[in-house]
């Protein structure tokens, strides 16, 4: 179900219309639906329903406060890799007992707030960081959580840099050497060792490579029982891919039903890391063209969005789909839809046959994630408006930035 319709041939966001954001708002502007949000969290949730779970929302995709607070209000734990992101969290209401602190590499003021906050649990990535970790939380007279974040070596079949779980990726310990290394977090008197952790990659569109995954972390906390150190949890990450444009992703529940028969008969919770898969498909980039330049070679639609606000496609060749928010059949051609940064690679979608004449307005979809956390003031430009939709209400969550607020914290030399 969609919660973006067109209503009397014009975009909505629930039983808002885009239009009238625009007119409100203005341009660019991203609009999220919160029953989008909802509903996919609650999917999860239920479906992960028969076996002892936890979901730890991955902050990275989507941070407004706003987002975190309906999180937070459902019950979700979160997934940060900051600690700017743990302090939006912590700012948007969010129990700091719920939270799952990964990241390759956490500086030691950054486990410090961890532990200080009360954190659930620190996914420790590498062994210079368990070191780092046990001196701190001796200092704090504290015993940390943590779970090691293994790299399982699976290909998630998934775009290079979005795939997490190769041997070849930064990201977490070898999960050969881990059995080892769980030996030394047991024997310190400042660790204790609740879970493990992986996360192989994002935007899957199949679940072989995260069977494999769980398997091989299976193995490892076996292992580990028999030598007598029991885990509480096995924290799969995130990763399941959401529809762009005709990829058959696994469904939530596919996805859920997968998990606990790997789970079956086991008494670990299940953590899950989802990002994309919550909030990709509740939000909508909203821009409008500026002028059209129609060529030879190439029609361009210069829009008023551009890379700085959505660096997906330029960044991972993402595709995402363009729709006209009035239906039109003016100078109904291929376009190239671009922004007006001075980059060749500044460019929302190409080649789309669309109907659109100067001034209309152009909704980007599945803009929920990765989007506005990736934005940029490239080309000085002001961070775009977030908008949420609630049924016929509409709330603005991030204002506008103004150009003086770019350089505000800026100084000139004294001679
Ligand atoms: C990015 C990330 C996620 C979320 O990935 P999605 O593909 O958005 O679900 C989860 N866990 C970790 C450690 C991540 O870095």
């Amino acid at each position: 179900m969609t919660h973006f319709p067109r209503i009397a041939g014009q975009l909505h966001a629930e039983q808002v219309s885009l239009a009238t954001i625009g007119q409100l708002y203005g341009t660019p502007c991203y609009i999220y639906s919160r029953r989008a949000i909802e509903s996919a969290w609650q999917e999860l949730d239920q479906a992960l329903e028969p076996h002892p779970h936890q979901i730890c929302y991955a902050v990275k995709a989507n941070s407004n406060l706003a987002v975190l607070n309906l999180m937070a209000r459902m019950g979700s734990g979160f997934d940060v890799v900051s600690g700017g992101e743990l302090q939006r969290v912590l700012a948007a209401g969010g129990d700091p007992a719920k939270v799952v602190f990964s990241g390759v590499g956490k500086t030691n003021s950054e486990l410090e707030l961890a532990l200080s906050s009360g954190v659930g649990c620190i996914n420790l990535e590498s062994v210079t960081e368990i070191g780092r970790l046990e001196k701190i939380a001796g200092d704090l007279g504290v015993v940390a959580p943590v779970a090691l974040r293994v790299n399982p070596d699976v290909d998630a079949q998934t775009h290079p840099y979005i795939s997490t779980g190769l041997k070849e990726n930064k990201f977490g310990v070898d999960i050969n050497g881990a059995v080892k290394i769980y030996h030394r977090i047991a024997a310190s008197k400042h660790l204790s060792a609740i879970g493990i952790d992986c996360h192989i990659g994002s935007q899957l569109t199949q679940l072989e490579p995260l069977v494999d995954a769980v398997e091989r972390l299976l193995l490892v906390v076996d292992e580990l029982a028999k030598q007598d150190i029991t885990l509480d949890h096995i924290d799969v990450g995130g990763g399941l891919g959401i529809r762009y444009q005709d990829e058959q992703p696994p469904s939530m529940t596919d996805y859920a039903n997968l998990l606990l028969k790997l789970f079956a008969g086991r008494t670990e919770h299940i953590y899950v890391e989802p990002g994309r898969s919550l909030v990709g498909n509740s939000g909508v980039l909203l821009t409008q063209v500026i002028g059209l330049k129609p060529g030879d070679e190439k029609n361009f639609a210069l829009v008023d969005a551009a890379m700085n606000d959505l660096l997906r496609p330029t960044l991972y060749s993402a595709w995402h789909d363009i729709q006209p928010v009035s239906e039109s059949t003016e100078h109904n051609r291929s376009w190239d839809v671009v922004g007006p940064i001075c980059e060749t690679g500044d460019f929302l979608g190409q080649n789309r046959q669309l109907g659109i004449a100067e001034d209309d307005l152009l909704a980007v979809m599945s803009c929920g994630a990765y989007g506005f956390t990736m934005a940029s003031n490239y080309n000085s430009r002001p961070k775009a408006a977030e908008v949420m939709v609630d049924g016929n209400q509409h709330h603005l969550i991030r204002k506008r930035e103004e150009i003086s607020q770019l350089f505000a914290d800026e100084y000139l030399l004294a001679d």
